[in-house]
């Protein structure tokens, strides 16, 4: 009896496993195929306001995807299987330059794109973005490219020696979901980085929580000493804002202000004017 129900136990437990890779193998030949057109991908773009009086200086590209048949599909199922499968270097590319364009003609605003810790690691990568930004007339510092803590801590040469390239360019580099890779606070000093951006587990518990709140502080107080700016992610009520401006905290980002919206949605974000259209005709 007990062997049979170790068996049974067994079976269904490879039956999921099967399931889920039929599905990340269904996700992979679907990916493959949008990324041939670019049809069902696309770019939202999520507000980055200033703490101190509310006005909207960024958008964060946010890739979107809707497929025929599997729907929409959430953006850590899709990004983790374009890493697994060398999909990301072409994904990647098309959000930067989808979000470089559109981003380029709206003046004092600044586009932030997440880029992988695997399109660092391909030697070309600086190149790209390089040559995107010029394809895209959008200068250097208006850019700023989110990392994981986790792939800026265990970076290896290529991907150190692109980012200090991409720096000396002017392109700002910012720590995304900080606080969840457990990396020590010490470390912010020796890191190539220009922002911190406060992952959203400690933005949400830091109004009621004190070890939270207390986490928050010690890293905007460090990161204002070492010169870097501090952004927080997530932020969904008044008083978790509140709480974070009195904290120090530069940038403020969440559903409080707007979730991300598809491009015709940026006017209304950015103070309701329309935005300029492209100009490619000087030059
Ligand atoms: P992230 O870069 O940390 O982006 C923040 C995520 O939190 C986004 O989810 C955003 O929609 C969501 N969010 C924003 N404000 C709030 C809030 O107030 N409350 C809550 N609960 N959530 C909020 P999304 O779009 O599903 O993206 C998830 C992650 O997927 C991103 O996390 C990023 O790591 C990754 N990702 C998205 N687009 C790209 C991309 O183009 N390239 C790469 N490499 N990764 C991407
Ligand atoms: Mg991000
Ligand atoms: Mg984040
Ligand atoms: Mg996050």
């Amino acid at each position: 009896y007990e062997a049979k129900k170790g068996r049974n136990r067994y079976v269904i437990y490879t039956d999921e496993l099967d399931v889920a890779l039929a599905h990340r193998r269904e996700i992979e030949m679907a990916l493959r195929e949008t990324l041939r057109n670019a049809a069902g991908l696309d770019c939202h773009y999520q507000p980055l306001v200033r703490a101190r009086d509310g006005e909207v200086i960024g958008l964060e590209a946010l890739a979107r995807w809707r497929h025929p048949r599997l729907g929409d599909v959430p953006p850590v199922q899709f990004i983790a299987v374009a890493e697994e499968t060398g999909l990301i270097g072409f994904l990647g590319e098309w959000v930067l330059r989808t979000a470089c364009a559109r981003v380029a003609p709206i003046a004092d605003i600044f586009v932030a794109v997440n880029v992988s810790a695997v399109q660092l690691r391909d030697g070309r990568f600086a190149d790209t973005v390089l040559r995107v930004l010029e394809e895209t007339r959008l200068a250097p510092r208006r850019l700023e490219l989110e990392i994981t803590e986790t792939a800026i801590v265990n970076a290896d040469d290529v991907t150190v020696c692109q980012l200090k390239r991409l720096r000396s360019e002017g392109v700002r580099i910012s720590l995304d979901d900080f606080g969840t890779g457990y990396s020590s606070l010490t470390l912010l000093k020796d890191l190539d980085v220009d922002k911190v951006k406060i992952d959203r587990s400690f933005v949400q518990m830091a109004p009621m929580a004190d070890d939270s709140a207390a986490i928050v502080r010690a890293v905007s107080n460090l990161a204002a000493a070492l010169g870097l700016s501090v952004v927080a992610e997530g932020v969904e009520t008044e008083q978790q804002r509140a709480f974070l401006r009195e904290a120090g905290c530069d940038e403020l980002q969440g559903y409080l202000f707007s979730a991300g919206v598809p491009e015709e949605g940026i006017a209304g974000v950015i103070g309701g004017y329309p935005a300029p259209l492209p100009d490619y005709s000087a030059g």
